[in-house]
C-alpha cells in the first residue's frame, strides 16, 4: 500500500472508533436544553424564539443588518437570487467546482448558470475569469448586463467560498461593481471563514449560509440568508413565510411566497451549535496544523489558508500529484475504513447542465483530477 504511512496518521487523529467519517457534527453544548425547551413549551414549528436569536446570531457573526433563518441552504440561495432581482429567462455567473446546489438553486430562480474558472489558490470563482468573460461576451445595455451570445441579461454573479477558502472578494466585488452585477455568495461551507477581518457571506449584497448535518454547525437542516440592506432583508423574510400580512384573523398574503421558514426546533438546535463555533474552529485549526505537519513528508499538498484569510478548515483539502495517485488514494484510504472524498464533477459534466455556456476551465479541471478531502471532524 502506497498510503500506508498517511493512512495510520489520519487515523492516529481519531483513536475513537473503527470507520473515520469525513465530517461529523458535535453535541455537546446547550444543544439537548434547548431542544428539550422548545418541546416543553410545544413551540417546535412556526413560533417561537430561537428562530429570532439564530437570526441575530448570524447578525453579530458576519456584521450584517439582517439574518433570515430558511429551511436549508439551497433554499436560501434560491430566494436570496429572486431577492437580488434574478428572474425567469436570464443567466447568473458561478463556478463550475462546485456542490450542485448552487447551479440547482440558480435553475429554479428561473434563470442559466454560466461556469467560469476558478483560481487556483482559492478554488473559488475567479475575479479575472470574470473579467475576461465580461470584457469579451458582455456589453452594458439600457435594462443591464446583457451576454452577447445569448441576448439574455446577466442578473447576478455568485461565488462560492469552497471548503472555508474565501474568493478574492476584493477584486470580484472590484470588477461587480464596474459592472453592476449583484453579488449573491455561497457561503454554505465558509461559516467561521474571513477575508481580510471580514466574514465571508457579508461581502455580496446577500449572502447564504447552510446548516445542513455535514457542515460546520448544523440544525439538523437548515439554512441563513444575510444582507447589509434590512429592506431587503425584512423581504426575504415575508417572502420565505407565505408572504403573510398581519391580521387578527384573515388569511391575507400579498406575494407568491414561500414555505421557507426554519422551524424553532431546529433554530433551537443550531443556537446551540453556533455558541461553540469559536471552539469548533479553534478545534480543527490544529487538525489542520498536525495535517500541514505531516503531509508534505509524503509528498503531498496540503491546502493552508491564504495570507489575509483565516478559514474554518471546514472539509481539509490534500493535493494529489494526479488523478491516477488521486484514484489509488481515494481506493486505499476507503478501504482502510477512513472516509475520504475527491472534490466535486464539474457541473457541466452532469447531464442538466451540459449545454451551458462555460469557459475554458484550465483551473478547475486541474483541481478535480486532485483535490481530495480527508477526515476533518472536530475531535473532542
Ligand atoms: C451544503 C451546500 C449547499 C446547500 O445547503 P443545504 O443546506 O444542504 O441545502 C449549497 N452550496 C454549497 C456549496 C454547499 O456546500
Amino acid at each position: 500500500m502506497a498510503f500506508k504511512e498517511t493512512i495510520e496518521f489520519i487515523r492516529s487523529k481519531f483513536p475513537k472508533g473503527d470507520f473515520i467519517p469525513l465530517h461529523v457534527p458535535v453535541f455537546q453544548g446547550n444543544e439537548r436544553k434547548y431542544v428539550m425547551d422548545t418541546l416543553d413549551s410545544t413551540f417546535v414549528s412556526s413560533v417561537g424564539s430561537y428562530v429570532d436569536l439564530a437570526e441575530k446570531m448570524m447578525e453579530d457573526i458576519t456584521r450584517t443588518n439582517k439574518a433570515v433563518a430558511v429551511v436549508n441552504g439551497t433554499s436560501g440561495l434560491q430566494i436570496a437570487l429572486q431577492l437580488a432581482g434574478v428572474k425567469s429567462g436570464e443567466e447568473v455567473i458561478t463556478q463550475a467546482l462546485t456542490f450542485v446546489a448552487t447551479a440547482n438553486a440558480i435553475h429554479y430562480s428561473g434563470a442559466e448558470p454560466i461556469f467560469l474558472d476558478v483560481d487556483d489558490d482559492t478554488m473559488g470563482l475567479s475575479p479575472k475569469a470574470v473579467v475576461r468573460f465580461l470584457e469579451k461576451f458582455a456589453e452594458k445595455k439600457k435594462k443591464g448586463v446583457i451576454h452577447k451570445k445569448t441576448g439574455k441579461r446577466i442578473a447576478a454573479c455568485v461565488p462560492m467560498h469552497t471548503c472555508g477558502f474565501p474568493v478574492h472578494m476584493d477584486e470580484l466585488v472590484a470588477v461587480c461593481n464596474e459592472w453592476n452585477i449583484p453579488i449573491v455568495e455561497d457561503a454554505a461551507e465558509s461559516l467561521g471563514s474571513y477575508y481580510k477581518g471580514r466574514h465571508t457571506g457579508s461581502f455580496g449584497k446577500l449572502g447564504v449560509f447552510s446548516f445542513n448535518g455535514n457542515k460546520i454547525v448544523t440544525s439538523g437542516g437548515g439554512g441563513m440568508i444575510v444582507t447589509q440592506e434590512e429592506d431587503l432583508g425584512k423581504f426575504g423574510k415575508h417572502l420565505t413565510t407565505t408572504a403573510k400580512v398581519p391580521h387578527p384573523y384573515e388569511y391575507v398574503h400579498d406575494h407568491i411566497g414561500y414555505n421557507y421558514r426554519m422551524p424553532n426546533i431546529n433554530a433551537a438546535l443550531v443556537c446551540a451549535q453556533i455558541e461553540q463555533l469559536n471552539f469548533f474552529v479553534e478545534n480543527k485549526r490544529q487538525l489542520a496544523s498536525d495535517y500541514q505537519n505531516f503531509f508534505p513528508s509524503q509528498g503531498i499538498k496540503f491546502r493552508t489558508e491564504l495570507e489575509g484569510t483565516r478559514i474554518n478548515y471546514w472539509l481539509m483539502c490534500i493535493e494529489l500529484e494526479n488523478l491516477a495517485q488521486r484514484n489509488k488514494f481515494l481506493k486505499e484510504t476507503n478501504d482502510s475504513k477512513t472516509m475520504t472524498r475527491p472534490i466535486w464533477q464539474l457541473m457541466y459534466r452532469l447531464p442538466m447542465y451540459r449545454h451551458c455556456f462555460r469557459d475554458e476551465q484550465k483551473n478547475a479541471e486541474y483541481l478535480e483530477e486532485r483535490i481530495v478531502n480527508i477526515p476533518s471532524s472536530v475531535r473532542i
